[in-house]
């Protein structure tokens, strides 16, 4: 039976918008709005949207960084369930990372990379002197293909792909079960891109991770994950294994994402769908959030908002998919 790890209860992530001398609260930002998934040991999900879609916040949600508006966010450890709003034992804390796009930003600049990688390692207490650690270090800066010695340089004397890598290894170094990864490679020349995706390939198997694995290129998301979850606007608009929602999209904006890399051929595409702007996260269009630029979009996708339902073995939040757009095209007849 697969061992479910993450549980993403009715999340909800909303910030504030303040204005004024007073800093008011004159409105949201819905980045999360009411989103449920389920993460098994070992399973390796992509997490795809373009910017605004709320991907990030659920990545930072995941790993602590962000507190639910509401809805929880449980974690399965040892045979203990925790909420990771709380305040959370230290071993079990540093078995969910994350890992940033930019890598210089989650390294201090002026410390040495021994002295940023072994805080975390003092403060857990598992080794019993300082050339342990750096032993322990060494061998996995070898294992993601650079040098021992590296420990002792500064952050500055790395390429970007170098410093991922260090990244990588502050993440394996705490015993992580969980790693966030959030456009791990996009700041990297494309060159070094897909080093560090095959590097992380063998990282997963080795140390028997799970992976939520956070891009906007559909490719690379396909690459990393056997499960893809699309976002729009802080919605789920689809979910399906990675293979059959390549093969066939049935969300709008999951074939819209899929037409800036491939041909598509489904169903549905016969109409051209037009890339253009999302809307602002501020001013969510009503019923499906996806309508404005939806060249599908009917009299009821103004009105109600499409749940997220099993469509042929794919969950989809579309009016195309129900019984309802049969109604409402006999009325519009
Ligand atoms: Fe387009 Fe309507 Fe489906 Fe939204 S619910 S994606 S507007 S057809």
């Amino acid at each position: 039976m697969d061992e479910n790890l993450i549980n993403v209860d009715n999340l909800k992530v909303y910030f504030p918008i303040r204005r004024g001398i007073f800093l008011q609260t004159v409105g949201y930002i819905k980045a999360i709005d009411d989103i449920n998934i389920k993460i098994n040991k070992n399973e390796n999900i992509s997490v795809v949207g373009e910017s605004g879609s709320g991907k990030t916040t659920l990545g930072k949600s995941i790993v602590g960084l962000i507190k639910p508006t509401s809805g929880k966010i449980l974690y399965s450890f040892n045979g203990k369930t925790f909420d990771m709003s709380k305040q959370l034992p230290i071993d079990v804390r540093q078995s969910i990372q994350m890992i940033f796009q930019d890598p210089f930003s989650s390294l201090n600049p002026r410390l040495k990379i021994i002295d940023t990688l072994k805080e975390p390692l003092e403060i857990r207490g598992s080794f019993r002197s300082k050339k342990e650690i750096a032993d322990y270090l060494g061998e996995l800066l070898e294992k993601v293909g650079l040098k021992r010695e590296y420990l002792y340089r500064y952050p500055h004397e790395f390429s970007g792909g170098q410093r991922q890598r260090i990244s990588i290894v502050r993440a394996i170094s705490m015993k992580s079960k969980i790693i966030v990864l959030d456009e791990p490679t996009s700041s990297l020349d494309v060159s070094v891109q897909s080093q560090v995706l095959n590097l992380l390939q063998d990282i997963k198997k080795e140390y028997d991770l799970t992976y939520i694995f956070i891009t906007h290129n559909i490719s690379v998301a396909k690459y990393m994950g056997q499960k893809i979850i699309v976002m729009y606007l802080g919605k789920i608009v689809e979910i399906n294994d990675a293979d059959k929602l390549i093969d066939k999209p049935f969300h709008p904006y999951t074939q819209l994402l899929l037409s800036t890399v491939v041909e598509i051929k489904s169903e549905h595409v016969e109409k051209e769908i037009k890339i253009g702007e999302p809307p602002s996260p501020v001013n969510i269009p009503s019923g499906c959030r996806f309508r404005t630029r939806c060249p599908f979009a009917m009299e009821i996708c103004a009105k109600k908002e499409p749940p997220l339902r099993e469509y042929e073995g794919s969950l989809v939040a579309c009016h195309l998919y129900s019984n309802e757009k049969k109604e409402v095209s006999v009325n519009n007849s």
